[in-house]
């Protein structure tokens, strides 16, 4: 395999295979940046295995600058000349318990041991860095091939168990790539959701991992429509309801920049407390630190159409004055500044007000409030 980095790129990596010789380790790439070459993309961030101790090995190298060491992990953020380089020790990871993070069993085991802790098949293929900048290819489980057909396939038959947010992790792939799960999986998924264990789900690593689901614009509503439709919702509830025209029109009415986020919130927000009374200041004061995402997620849990009246009538209403303005008109300090605030704000927020500028504001407060 050939991989097109740039010059300076090249003679890093040359020059940490050659170290690695010296230290006497092996050296690999790994995962994303293998399957993104092998399938014609160009490399993005560099991430470094090792098969033993990294941070021994990173340590022994003059030429590296080191950023920072999560020992229990054994992994090491480092920069060599201007270039972000991550470093990780081949580890053993262990389920506990379905949906929890793994422990670390073993740090600096056999490349084949920590193959077998990858999600997919098309994340589990090694390139070993030589110093000749030839890589050669470790493919135990057949993931060239998968990338070639467009097929996810975990690696054994309790992947899903052991994390379900590869379910997730797989959609996105789905997704990005056009990919399909292999029918083993579509049942291994469907066994799963049958009877999800959520008790010891890591909530960090759900985040996480819709966040990476819903990074994107254009996918996001195809993620959402999967995420409900193929019944993934269940990993985490046990009901979900999504209906993509009424998501289409909600993101239209407010004007939404930011579809993945709208769906994010939509999946982990609870749903909201909605508001009793419907005057249009206490529309203002309930929805006033709303986003335009956080006001078209209400909108859609709730149908409350205040949200639209908010959004097209009152979000941008500003009173002017300020209670250093109501002294000097003389005005006395004490609870009727606040209440003279108050007022203003009510009035500018009416229906065809004609309150617009600073001393239209001004004007009101003299007619309603004589000194
Ligand atoms: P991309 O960054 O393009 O989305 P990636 O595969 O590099 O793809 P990362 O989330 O950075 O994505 O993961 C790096 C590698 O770590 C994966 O390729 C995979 O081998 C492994 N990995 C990540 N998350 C999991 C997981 N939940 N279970 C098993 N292996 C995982």
């Amino acid at each position: 395999m050939q991989i097109k980095f740039n010059d300076k790129t090249n003679q890093i990596i040359k020059n940490l295979a050659l170290e690695a010789k010296r230290f006497g380790v092996k050296i690999y790439f790994v995962g994303g940046l293998v399957r993104d070459v092998l399938m014609g993309k160009a490399p993005l961030d560099i991430d470094i295995l090792v098969e033993g101790n990294a941070i021994d090995f990173v340590k022994s190298i003059d030429f590296v600058g080191i950023k920072s060491i999560h020992k229990d992990f054994g992994t090491v953020k480092t920069e060599i000349s201007g270039i972000d380089i991550d470093f990780a020790s081949t580890r053993i990871e262990e389920y506990p318990k379905s949906g929890c993070l793994p422990h670390v069993a073993k740090i600096g085991c056999d490349i084949k041991d920590d193959l077998i802790r990858r999600d997919f098949t098309i994340n589990a293929i090694a390139a070993r860095i030589l110093p000749s900048l030839d890589y050669e290819i470790i493919d135990i489980f057949n993931g060239c091939d998968d990338i070639l057909k467009g097929v996810l396939k975990v690696l054994h038959k309790n992947s899903y168990i052991d994390d379900p947010t590869r379910i997730l992790r797989g959609l996105d792939f789905k997704l990005r790539f056009n990919f399909i799960f292999s029918p083993e999986d579509e049942k291994l998924i469907q066994s799963y959701l049958k009877n999800p264990d959520r008790e010891g789900l890591s909530k960090d690593r759900v985040v996480l991992t819709l966040n990476k689901l819903f990074s994107s614009n254009e996918r996001a509503l195809a993620a959402m429509e999967d995420f409900s439709r193929c019944g993934y919702y269940k990993i985490l509830f046990d009901e979900f309801l999504f209906d993509r025209e009424k998501f289409e029109n909600a993101i239209k009415l407010f004007d939404i920049k930011d579809i993945g986020k709208v769906c994010l919130k939509y999946i982990l927000e609870a749903p909201p407390v909605e508001i009793k009374s419907k005057s249009r200041l206490e529309i203002y004061k309930h929805f006033k630190d709303f986003s335009d995402v956080d006001l078209c997620v209400y909108y859609l849990k709730t149908n409350d159409k205040n949200t639209l009246i908010y959004h097209n009538e009152l979000k941008n209403v500003k009173v002017y004055l300020k209670g250093s303005d109501l002294l000097n008109l003389g005005y006395k300090q004490g609870k009727i500044i606040g209440d003279i605030l108050d007022k203003v704000l009510e009035a500018k927020l009416a229906k065809n007000t004609d309150i617009v500028s600073f001393e239209d504001e001004v004007e009101f407060v003299k007619r309603t409030f004589k000194l």
